[in-house]
């Protein structure tokens, strides 16, 4: 399958992996919109979040409790942090493997544009 995530799990193209256990895996984003931006990713192909199943629960949750451990690593946690899913074009989406935005380090703007 050409999906860039997917090669970024499977170690085919190089990221800089700040989190890995055998369901997921979080990386730096390439274009970072904050002075931490991590992209937290199932290593399963799901397309976007519309696209996951009842079976993936357990795994949107270990997500969401991963996000919380990388953010305690990454020392932002206390002051504070973002986490973004773009879902479908209206979305923003632009990579088509669900993933989910930390992001931290400085103060958020509400609302997102
Ligand atoms: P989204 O617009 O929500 O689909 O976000 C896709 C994100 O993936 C963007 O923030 C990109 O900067 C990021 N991105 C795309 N290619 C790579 C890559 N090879 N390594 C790390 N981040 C990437």
């Amino acid at each position: 399958m050409d999906c860039i995530f997917c090669k970024i799990a499977n170690k085919e193209i190089p990221s800089t992996i700040v989190y890995e256990d055998d369901e997921i895996i979080a990386f730096n984003d390439v274009n970072p919109e904050a002075p931490v931006h991590i992209l937290v990713i199932p290593k399963k192909h799901i397309s976007s979040l519309d696209a996951a199943m009842p079976e993936d629960e357990q795994l949107l949750g270990r997500i969401l409790l991963t996000i919380q451990k990388i953010a305690r690593e990454q020392g932002i946690a206390e002051a504070g942090y973002r986490v973004v899913n773009n879902c479908g074009e209206l979305g923003g989406q632009t990579v088509h493997h669900m993933h989910f935005h930390l992001l931290g380090g400085r103060e958020m703007l509400w609302p997102a544009g």
